[in-house]
């Protein structure tokens, strides 16, 4: 080999390396334009000789989804977001440092992730350190170059509904003699299924949404998951109270007690039990199981990114999606039920981001950014 067709062969090698740090997805979606856009807000973080930081966001309140872009004006191979904030890990426990790493995908010629906060921050400003690396390669001489910025996005307060239930007396309930006809073994058995149902949805489900997988699902944008219904972010965080109320149905004062706020969605829809709900974003199924004693029939979808949503309370059907199937938006995954801890048929549907309970309709801001 000459020396020629050996830096032909280096340079080569040099443009596929950089071609592959920036492999888009074969079908990257157009941008909206400006004008096109309505109902939504882009920020500016940042302009420098490295690149453009711009955020897009619904509302940028507590909960909303953050799309993050970057887009370069140099070579970089490497791109990491490290997200920080303060929150409680249950909604009455101090608060304390949270934060997680997210993986960029590539389309474009940009870098997109997604970041947030979660029911359990207070309004504050969310800290985000964006890690880069940059490969200038020269002939001869291999130059690694790393930068580490620091910015803050400001989250907006929202409001939250109050929602209150009742529940009858203790005193007033009648016991209804239990005329059984099940075996001690069956009871046994029962007992042993209800515990092992439980296991699943305490333990067994939240490790299910501890992954940060690449996907380009978020460039397919998001789609109702009620096809007839639409849902609406009213009911994310609804503060929520239980209460007593005695045999005339008339409430018992000082019995009212606030209990731990609603972190999904209810997308009610008594009238239309059994109806198909679909999947509101491309994805894989990561959970898929019957009578958990809260939440019901559930489905959970993987779409990348750390980012999940969970569909529960659905009706006990086999047409309920099955672990490990690819499903895409808009594919049906179940029907509405009312298995679980219900007063009467609906979704409730979940958004998780790295852990976080974000407020799922929030993904709109998808669909906001990149044209369907
Ligand atoms: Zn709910």
């Amino acid at each position: 080999m000459n020396r020629r067709d050996f830096v032909k062969g280096l340079s080569g090698l040099v443009l596929s390396s950089s071609l592959y740090s920036f492999e888009s997805t074969s079908n990257c979606p157009k941008e909206h334009s400006i004008e096109q856009l309505f109902n939504w807000e882009k920020r500016t973080i940042d302009e420098n000789e490295w690149c453009n930081i711009n955020a897009y966001s619904i509302g940028f309140r507590i909960g909303d989804a953050i799309l993050v872009e970057v887009e370069p004006k140099k070579d970089m191979d490497f791109i990491r977001l490290n997200s920080k904030m303060q929150r409680s890990s249950n909604w009455n426990t101090p608060l304390e440092d949270y934060s997680f790493n997210s993986n960029f995908i590539y389309c474009n010629n940009k870098a997109y992730t997604l970041t947030g906060t979660d029911r359990f921050c207070p309004m504050q400003n969310l800290n985000l350190k964006l890690k880069i690396t940059n490969n200038d390669f020269s002939l001869f001489s291999k130059k690694q170059e790393k930068i580490i910025q620091e910015y803050y996005i400001e989250i907006n307060d929202r409001d939250w509904i109050i929602q209150k239930f009742g529940k009858l007396d203790p005193r007033f309930t009648r016991k209804e003699k239990q005329q059984s006809t099940l075996t001690l073994e069956q009871i046994e058995a029962a007992k042993l299924y209800a515990l092992e149902r439980q296991k699943l949805e305490t333990e067994e489900l939240p490790k299910q949404w501890r992954h940060d997988r690449v996907s380009h699902a978020i460039l397919e944008g998001y789609a109702n998951p009620r096809p007839y219904l639409m849902c609406s972010d009213l009911t994310y965080g609804a503060r929520r109270f239980n209460y007593f109320y005695d045999a005339k149905g008339k409430k018992i004062e000082g019995t009212e007690k606030e209990i731990r706020p609603h972190v999904g969605v209810d997308c009610n829809s008594s009238s239309d039990y059994q109806k198909p709900i679909t999947a509101a974003m491309s994805g894989k199924v990561v959970f898929s199981e019957k009578d958990l004693p809260l939440l019901g029939s559930t489905v959970m979808i993987d779409h990348g990114l750390g980012l999940y949503t969970i569909y529960a309370h659905l009706y006990n059907s086999k047409y309920r999606a099955f672990f490990g199937k690819e499903v895409s938006k808009g594919e049906i995954i179940g029907s509405v039920g009312k298995t679980g801890r219900v007063y009467g048929p609906h979704l409730h549907f979940h958004g998780k981001l790295h852990g976080l309970n974000i407020n799922p309709i929030s993904l709109e801001i998808l669909n906001k950014v990149f044209k369907q």
